[in-house]
């Protein structure tokens, strides 16, 4: 029997969603080692069946009622996949955890906030176990494949887990450093195939940081480039602001 996979979307633009969407043909072929029974974004069919073998899982934790639903799909599947930035870091939503809760639903709503359901976004790994991760903001739709292909086959997935410098020097890129502006590459997850930096901007880690950052030998990078780490942080806050903020 295929595997049963469900997809599901809590705070987000559900771009992953759609970046799985446009997987097109690439996407039929999995289709054909799996058995997509639960999908909101994509399916017209609805099917709520009690154990899943995956949960594919986007967005950031940031209602009650998010945490109770995601709570119910740890219980059903298996095996949890954490898609893109939102789910895997806390992504942009965290950027609001700087405010008070009711400074937020005020600023959005107005009067009427009180009535809405809000928390501190946190990423699913804050809430429930997680398994792996698929990271960036939207994630790669390449990497998608792979990691779906190799759980529906019973092997671990394995990410990159060397600095994007890497990928981005194979391309032979002008380094963005050259060119007056700051990149967080040297301790970002490769992985994009450096896709911001080969369009002339510098890279804001929605893939996070890698295991093991070199961080002492990107400081010195920056300094050798007249940039202190309090200038450039409010970049890499942009996707990982929930790690930021955690006590040491
Ligand atoms: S990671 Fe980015 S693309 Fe994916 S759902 Fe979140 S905001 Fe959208
Ligand atoms: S542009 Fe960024 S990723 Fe590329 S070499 Fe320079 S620091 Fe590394
Ligand atoms: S270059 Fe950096 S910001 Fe751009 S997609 Fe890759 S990891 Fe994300």
């Amino acid at each position: 029997m295929k595997p049963r996979v469900g997809m599901f979307a809590f705070t987000c633009c559900e771009g992953c969603g759609l970046a799985v969407i446009e997987c097109e043909n690439e996407l039929l072929d999995v289709l054909s080692l799996i058995d997509l029974v639960e999908w909101r974004e994509g399916l017209s069919e609805k099917a709520n069946p009690p154990e899943l073998e995956i949960a594919l899982v986007e967005g950031s934790i940031s209602t009650h009622a998010d945490e109770q639903k995601l709570k119910a799909i740890r219980e059903r599947a298996k095996v949890l996949v954490a898609l893109g930035a939102c789910a895997h870091t806390g992504g942009l939503n965290a950027l609001k955890n700087r405010y008070g809760m009711n400074q937020v639903k005020q600023m959005v709503y107005g009067e009427a906030g009180a009535q809405f359901d809000t928390i501190p976004a946190r990423p699913l790994s804050a809430v429930v176990p997680v398994d792996l991760f698929l990271p960036g903001c939207p994630i790669d739709r390449t990497e998608f494949l792979s990691v779906v292909r190799d759980v529906a086959l019973g092997k671990a997935p394995r990410l990159p887990d060397y600095p994007l410098c890497v990928e981005c020097k194979k391309k032979e890129n002008v380094c963005v450093f050259f060119q007056g502006r700051f990149c967080m590459g040297p301790v970002v997850r490769a992985g994009c195939g450096a896709i911001c930096p080969t369009h002339g901007d510098g890279c804001e880690a929605c893939r996070g940081l890698v295991s093991h950052p070199n961080e002492q030998a990107h400081k010195e990078t920056l300094a050798e480039h007249g940039l202190k780490v309090d200038e450039v942080l409010m970049h890499f806050n942009m996707f990982n602001s929930y790690q930021e903020d955690q006590p040491a």
